[in-house]
């Protein structure tokens, strides 16, 4: 720092933003040594039928511990390794996890029934190969492409939509699950909807929060179901956290759920005994398509 800098009234400012950039700095170095390492963990959490309480899947959440920082979100982290050029390396990560992990079940003869959500950025999208290197690594591990549910959020989608409408009609041909996440806060994707062949709208947690609440959301939540029927699309609710909120949602004719109601972001291994194993959601809704 120059002694210059130092004596201005904002230096205090100064130093602050220089913390975030020096965390930032620091986050990306040990962001780009945790993919090398495979330091970084593969979470799953259960989402239900909520009609009937059926397991129809579950969404992978990533979670990393650092050595300096200790736990960092990856509502952090995630936006920063799409700025900085790590997105790819990650979604890379988080599939060959996947795709390993159901090999594993499979030949345990454990089913995982339901879908495995995987969160994709744009960036992915943009990958001239994405889809054909996806397929073929999920021929190699002897699994199918509608074992998985791909994820993209409205806001992500709406960055660049051309690319992504184009990339993701060709992943819906391919026979993978799409959903679009985080619906109903970005840049309208209303528009694209009539093209997009998503399977999954996930409604927003923020609307969730405010169901039993605020008659504004619950009106946009009866709203993205009545859109989401239209479309021939299913309707999950992100973030149930009471049984009030799910029975309501069930009146609605929501018809999945996640949330820590039913089951927080577990290590795959708490995942697969209380879910595979003991069977704690009432049985499978086995067809996965
Ligand atoms: P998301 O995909 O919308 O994931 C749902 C978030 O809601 C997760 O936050 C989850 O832990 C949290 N959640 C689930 N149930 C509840 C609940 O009942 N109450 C509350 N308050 N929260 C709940 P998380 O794990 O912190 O992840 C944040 C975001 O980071 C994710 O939002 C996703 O956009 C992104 N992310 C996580 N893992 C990955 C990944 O592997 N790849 C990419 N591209 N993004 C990821
Ligand atoms: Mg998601
Ligand atoms: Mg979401
Ligand atoms: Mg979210």
């Amino acid at each position: 720092f120059h002694a210059k800098t130092m004596d201005l009234p904002y230096c205090r400012y100064h130093e602050a933003l220089n913390n975030f950039y020096l965390r930032r700095i620091a986050l990306v170095e040990g962001l780009e040594y945790a993919i090398r390492t495979s330091a970084l963990r593969t979470y799953l959490q259960p989402q239900l039928n909520i009609q009937t309480g059926q397991l129809v899947g579950a969404e992978v959440l990533l979670r990393w511990q650092d050595p300096d920082f200790g736990w960092v979100s990856p509502a952090e982290f995630i936006p920063l390794a799409e700025e900085r050029g790590l997105i790819c390396r990650i979604t890379q990560y988080v599939i060959r996890n996947v795709l390993q992990q159901l090999q594993i079940w499979r030949e345990e003869g454990l089913e995982m029934c339901g879908r495995v959500g995987i969160n994709i950025s744009i960036r992915d999208l943009e990958q001239p190969q994405f889809v054909e290197e996806l397929l073929e690594q999920v021929a190699t591990s002897g699994c199918h492409p509608k074992q998985l549910e791909l994820e993209i959020t409205e806001t992500a989608f709406m960055r660049d939509p051309e690319v992504a409408l184009a990339t993701l009609t060709k992943l819906h041909e391919a026979g993978f699950s799409l959903a679009i996440d985080d619906f109903g806060i970005g840049h309208s994707v209303l528009n694209y909807l009539k093209q997009i062949q998503a399977d999954v709208l996930k409604i927003d947690i923020s609307f969730t929060r405010e169901l039993l609440t605020s008659a504004a959301d619950k009106a946009i939540i009866q709203t993205i179901i009545a859109t989401a029927n239209i479309f021939g699309m299913k309707t999950l609710a992100e973030g149930v956290e009471s049984a009030e909120q799910a029975q309501e949602l069930r009146r609605l004719g929501c018809d999945y759920a996640q949330g820590y109601w039913y089951g927080e972001p577990q290590p795959i291994a708490d995942f697969e005994a209380n879910w595979l194993r003991d069977g704690r959601a009432a049985g499978c809704e086995t067809s996965n398509s």
